[in-house]
């Protein structure tokens, strides 16, 4: 069948366009936050994880169908060995808008002016405290150093438009909202908070208890700050605030208080090669399966995408005052 009869676009049964694919390229990382990985992680065995090669096909089949704008994640996505050359690759596809990362930061002293080389457009750096015991406390084994340098030489580079990503925690960092958004400000960020989400079974916290709504950081910020309603917000789970006077924007993701499903635009593909079709919802299409039964057809590729649009749940499931069905870990995920 010719790559032709595929549709321009993909579109779900509730006719959302999916045009925004989270990629992510390892289950693996240097850090072990609290609400993402347990302390003592088993990592996924060699051959059971896409190859950078068949990630590549992947994103190429993906854009041949109208995504737009590919985001690579983890696990700490600049740990797996050659994304560099990948990045390269799926920055060079024809039709692609936007390739960005989310990373924790650690890497990019180094990496941040190859990755602008390589043609990534933006960056979300993961930052939930600028108190260096806090940050040891919540990572278990990162450096707040090593982020902040990661941070500067990401300035350095060229990056504009950089994102803050904050998980806000009661009794851990709730009350650091201001001082971060500060922080962006002085350094020309933007930022967004995130509403913890029940992934995995984390030990260290009740999810319940640590729960910090956006409502609660928003009437926090206000002391401070005057937030005004961004009249570009994308459709995307983030709701972007400007600072008043600032170049700086905040953003919420608020899956527990405001429920974002309606306008959802994206599917994750784990490094398993597991299509997830929802964040908070089991449904999956197992493309690595498709791909290594049929190397090198392209058209049974597209058309498995296609078909997986038609089990792409309403909305996710999530309750913090539930144990988690979601048995997978956010890094398992693509976050
Ligand atoms: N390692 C990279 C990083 O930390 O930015 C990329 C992967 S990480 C899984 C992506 C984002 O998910 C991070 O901003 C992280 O804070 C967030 N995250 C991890 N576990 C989460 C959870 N249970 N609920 C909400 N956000 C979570
Ligand atoms: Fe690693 Fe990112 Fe998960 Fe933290 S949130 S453990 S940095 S993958």
């Amino acid at each position: 069948m010719p790559s032709t009869a595929f549709p321009a676009q993909l579109i779900d049964r509730f006719g959302r366009t999916v045009d925004y694919l989270r990629i992510s390229v390892t289950d693996r990382c240097d850090f072990r936050c609290v609400y993402c990985m347990a302390e003592n992680m088993t990592f996924l065995p060699r051959a059971d994880i896409l190859s950078l090669e068949e990630i590549e096909t992947l994103a190429k089949a993906f854009v041949s169908l109208g995504v737009k704008k590919i985001r690579i994640t983890g696990g700490e996505p600049l740990v797996r060995k050659g994304v560099l050359g990948l990045l390269q690759n799926i920055a060079a596809m024809d039709g692609l808008k936007e390739l960005v990362i989310t990373t924790n930061g650690s890497q990019l002293p180094t990496l941040a002016a190859p990755l602008k080389a390589a043609g990534v457009k933006r960056l979300n750096i993961s930052l939930d405290t600028l108190d260096a015991d806090k940050f040891k406390a919540i990572t278990r084994t990162g450096d707040l150093h090593q982020v902040m340098q990661g941070i500067h030489a990401a300035k350095a580079a060229g990056f504009g438009r950089i994102k803050i990503n904050a998980v806000i925690l009661k009794g851990r960092n709730h009350e650091e909202v201001c001082g971060l958004v500060q922080f962006a400000i002085d350094n020309g960020l933007d930022i967004s908070f995130i509403e913890e989400m029940p992934l995995g079974v984390v030990a260290q916290h009740d999810r319940a208890e640590a729960y910090y709504s956006t409502d609660a950081i928003k009437a926090d910020l206000a002391q401070s700050f005057n937030l005004l309603p961004c009249t570009d917000n994308t459709g995307g789970p983030s709701h972007y605030y400007a600072v008043a006077g600032t170049a700086t924007r905040v953003g919420f993701i608020s899956p527990h208080s405001h429920n974002f499903c309606g306008s959802c635009n994206r599917v994750r593909l784990t490094v398993e090669g597991r299509l997830l079709l929802c964040l908070g919802n089991e449904h999956s299409v197992d493309l690595k399966a498709v791909l290594r039964a049929h190397p090198g057809n392209m058209p049974v590729l597209q058309q498995a995408i296609v078909d997986a649009m038609q089990i792409k749940p309403e909305s996710h499931q999530f309750n913090i005052h539930e144990q988690p069905v979601i048995l997978r870990y956010m890094n398992m995920t693509g976050g």
